[in-house]
């Protein structure tokens, strides 16, 4: 279809080709119900998939000691950023009031990502039904037997395979080789070097390519189908990475209740997340919608050259268009993000869910990521940055306010709250943070010090 056509379905994509930053409001969006009743999915699966992780507790504990303090469970802080606040007001003209929060993947244990979510929750489901199956464990048994060597020597039989622009791998990666499993990372040109010389370290083989993530992943399929012993995780079409990440909405509830956060009819809350393929910000999404329906609203922030997500709700196409037939690169410095063609099962499940999106330039990924440095000493990866984009808008663009106004909510501002999802970040090494650092000084300056 050529770019005519596709604006005649979508007028945004005119923009988009243009790699222009766009805030787009989703004409799909709906009542959060209705909206549900389309989806196969329900709170029992996200429940049942939390209870799969309670299960497996006492093996998270054991194989990584720094879950100790949440007795088994990958679980992020949240933390509010007044500070930051103050900086995007003054610095962004953000005009945004009520409380800034940060939820804090950044720093989730085990792989230092969003990542830790689905990741290890889809391999542990894998693990669990191989050992039912083969009798290496009873249902009732304690879980903590995952650790013991029989098991690391009866999954050394089995593989894994995943296509990855980086942090999927080194979850997927780091809990495979923790269980035993022969594993295999097929990474893209996009993926940074220290993130594959880590997983080398942890006996991860890494397959590496010339093309971009799609070129990746589809290698990484057609390996698996080779070997009957293996298993391929697709993050295009997963369901469990999908209800690993939802879980997260679970445990926030808890987080906010007990920072004194209410949402309600009166207290919106706004969630804004980094997308790629579209699996963490989905599964995230589907989660909150269960649990909070209307009064909470989802954004998500791509890259302009690499805004696969909103390029394929807008105009319907799904998986069917990738950024490429628009003419952009799909090249980003936001290596997590580095993503051309969107998820269709993710895309078709969120279409109702999804509130909007923002596109933001790479530059803005390393000034956002030095404020919060400064503001709050907390160190996330630029691509998580992308993030920022939401709550600098949702209060100080036209088409923002006018999607506060038909939601009954521009005179509600003031008691909202806002969520950044910091998505990656606590396993940078230093001397890749001291060069973002370097270029976030040369960016500010070539911002004229702004
Ligand atoms: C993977 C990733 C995302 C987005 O997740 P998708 O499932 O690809 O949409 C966002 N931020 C970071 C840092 C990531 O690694």
């Amino acid at each position: 279809m050529n770019l005519e056509a596709l604006e005649q379905k979508a007028p945004i994509v005119r923009k988009l080709a243009n790699a222009q930053e766009v805030s787009w409001i989703n004409p799909y969006y709906g009542k959060t119900e209705e909206a549900l009743r389309g989806i196969d999915l329900s709170m029992a699966d996200v429940e049942e998939a939390a209870a799969r992780l309670q299960r497996f507790a006492p093996f998270i504990r054991r194989a990584f000691p720094d879950t100790e303090e949440t007795k088994g469970l990958i679980e992020s802080p949240l933390r509010e950023i007044q500070a930051m606040k103050e900086e995007l007001n003054q610095s962004w003209k953000a005009g945004l009031t009520g409380r800034l929060l940060l939820k804090m993947d950044s720093h989730l244990a085990a792989a230092g990502s969003v990542k830790a979510r689905g990741g290890i929750y889809e391999i542990l489901k894998h693990a669990e039904e191989l050992a039912l199956e083969q009798g290496m464990i009873r249902p009732e048994e304690d879980y903590g037997k995952f650790a013991e060597p029989e098991m690391k020597e009866f999954f050394s039989r089995y593989a894994v395979h995943v296509g990855s622009t980086g942090n999927l791998g080194l979850s997927i990666g780091i809990i495979s080789a923790t269980l035993g499993f022969r594993v295999y990372v097929h990474m893209s040109q996009d993926a940074k070097q220290w993130k594959k010389d880590l997983l080398r370290s942890k006996n991860v083989q890494v397959i590496e390519y010339t093309g971009d993530y799609g070129a990746a992943v589809k290698q990484g399929r057609a390996e698996a189908e080779k070997d009957p012993y293996s298993y391929f995780v697709d993050d295009e079409n997963s369901v469990s990475l999908f209800l690993g990440y939802a879980v997260a909405a679970l445990r926030l509830q808890g987080q906010l209740d007990e920072l004194g956060v209410v949402v309600d009819e009166d207290h919106p809350l706004f969630v804004y997340i980094p997308c790629g393929v579209g699996g963490a910000p989905g599964g995230v999404t589907f989660g909150l919608k269960l649990v909070y329906g209307d009064h909470v609203h989802v954004f998500y922030e791509e890259p302009t050259q690499a805004c696969c997500m909103v390029l394929g709700i807008a105009t319907g196409l799904h998986s069917e268009i990738c950024v490429q037939d628009i003419g952009l690169s799909g090249k980003t410095e936001a290596d997590g993000l580095a993503v051309g063609r969107p998820s269709k099962f993710v895309g078709k499940t969120v279409e109702h869910l999804l509130s909007g999106e923002f596109t933001l330039e790479d530059e803005k990924l390393y000034l956002y990521m030095k404020e919060l440095l400064d503001r709050e000493n907390v160190f996330i990866e630029p691509s998580s940055c992308a993030a920022f984009a939401g709550p600098c808008r949702i209060q100080s663009e036209d088409v923002c306010l006018e999607y506060l106004k038909e939601q009954g909510i521009e005179d509600k501002m003031e008691k909202a709250s806002h969520i950044v999802w910091a998505t990656g970040g606590s396993l940078v090494p230093e001397d890749v943070r001291e060069s973002y650092i370097q270029k976030a000084i040369e960016t500010e300056e070539k911002a004229g010090g702004r």
